[in-house]
């Protein structure tokens, strides 16, 4: 069935006439629903197969996911609970009356439909819910999970966040991800023309990957069909693979004039319609390794803006030709 809001009749924003450089998910989300959004993130105790050792153990080489028990599979808080108190903090923040529910952590498509659909319809009911996106990996979308999507999707708004991070299959066995690119390739072909929209998300700064690498990645997921990317750097936490790495010395993490170079590069080459979910990483202070220039959010923000003026280039400048 198709979607209400099937991705490629999506409105189209004027992000250009709008003053800004690039398409923003803040712009996208108060275009699309009259006002401001904010997601509301969701721990459903989801873990991952190269955690649990379906595919491997130890899980992603930059990802703290030691947590990710198989008695944490139950969620600590019910999800309506945690709905509830995550709509009272952002509330406290922001002036929102909107929000996404946003299966974050792990892979929140890897177990069966039958505990899948009960999970996601627990969010529809909510009036305060407008829409839902779902985090997940290239490998864990079998049809009949799709299938399940796709009938979400022509029921609210729904975002299927795909953590892609590179198409170089030498940096997927870096991370230790458990899968390589034709799983990607796979996924994406079978997800289009669902109805939801199909996020990617990347990761600059693999090591080993140079600027011509990063591109390639994203001209990949431009011709796979994406809908929406999210962008950032690859950061260091404690508690991780890449945390002794870094402090042995055996990976150097990107400066952030070579991430912002590199970014802009990619933007340049996106199409205007793709949606830029994210431009940065974050992580909590007291948890984080480095790159310490990541931690200022505003000031990559200011850099971002800098280069982009200095360049005076945008979104799709040379994905249109110049
Ligand atoms: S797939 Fe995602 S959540 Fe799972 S180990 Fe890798 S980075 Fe962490």
């Amino acid at each position: 069935m198709a979607s209400i809001f099937p991705a490629l009749d999506r409105p189209k924003p004027d992000w250009r006439g709008a003053g800004l450089r690039y398409f923003s998910l803040g712009f996208y989300l108060r275009e699309r629903f009259g006002g401001r959004v904010q997601k509301v993130s969701l721990d459903a105790g989801f873990t991952c197969p190269n955690v649990d050792g379906t595919v491997t153990t130890g899980g992603c080489t930059f990802c703290d996911n030691r947590s990710f028990s198989p008695s944490r599979r139950q969620p600590r808080l019910k999800i309506g609970g945690q709905l509830d108190d995550g709509i009272r903090r952002l509330k406290r923040r922001y002036d929102v009356e909107q929000f996404i529910a946003y299966f974050q952590p792990a892979t929140n498509t890897y177990a069966p439909v039958d505990r899948l659909r009960p999970l996601y319809e627990s969010v529809l009911g909510d009036s305060r819910v407008v829409g839902v996106a779902i985090g997940t990996r290239p490998d864990c979308v079998p049809d009949d999970v799709l299938g399940l999507l796709e009938e979400l999707a022509g029921r609210t708004y729904l975002s299927v966040e795909y953590g892609i991070q590179t198409m170089h299959n030498r940096s997927l066995d870096w991370m230790n991800r458990g899968h390589h690119h034709d799983a990607t390739i796979d996924a994406l072909a079978r997800s289009r023309g669902r109805g939801f929209e199909i996020c990617a998300h990347l990761i600059l700064g693999l090591p080993g990957e140079t600027p011509a690498d990063m591109l390639a990645t994203a001209r990949e997921v431009v011709r796979l069909g994406v809908d929406a990317v999210k962008i950032h750097n690859l950061y260091a936490v404690k508690r991780t693979p890449l945390a002794d790495q870094v402090e042995r010395g055996e990976v150097t993490l990107i400066s952030r004039a070579d991430y912002i170079r590199t970014l802009v590069d990619i933007l340049e080459i996106l199409p205007p319609e793709i949606i830029v979910e994210r431009v940065s990483g974050d992580a909590p202070g007291d948890y984080f390794i480095g790159p310490s220039w990541c931690l200022d959010k505003p000031g990559v923000l200011r850099a971002l803006d800098a280069e982009l003026t200095r360049r005076d280039t945008w979104q799709g400048k040379r994905a249109l030709g110049g």
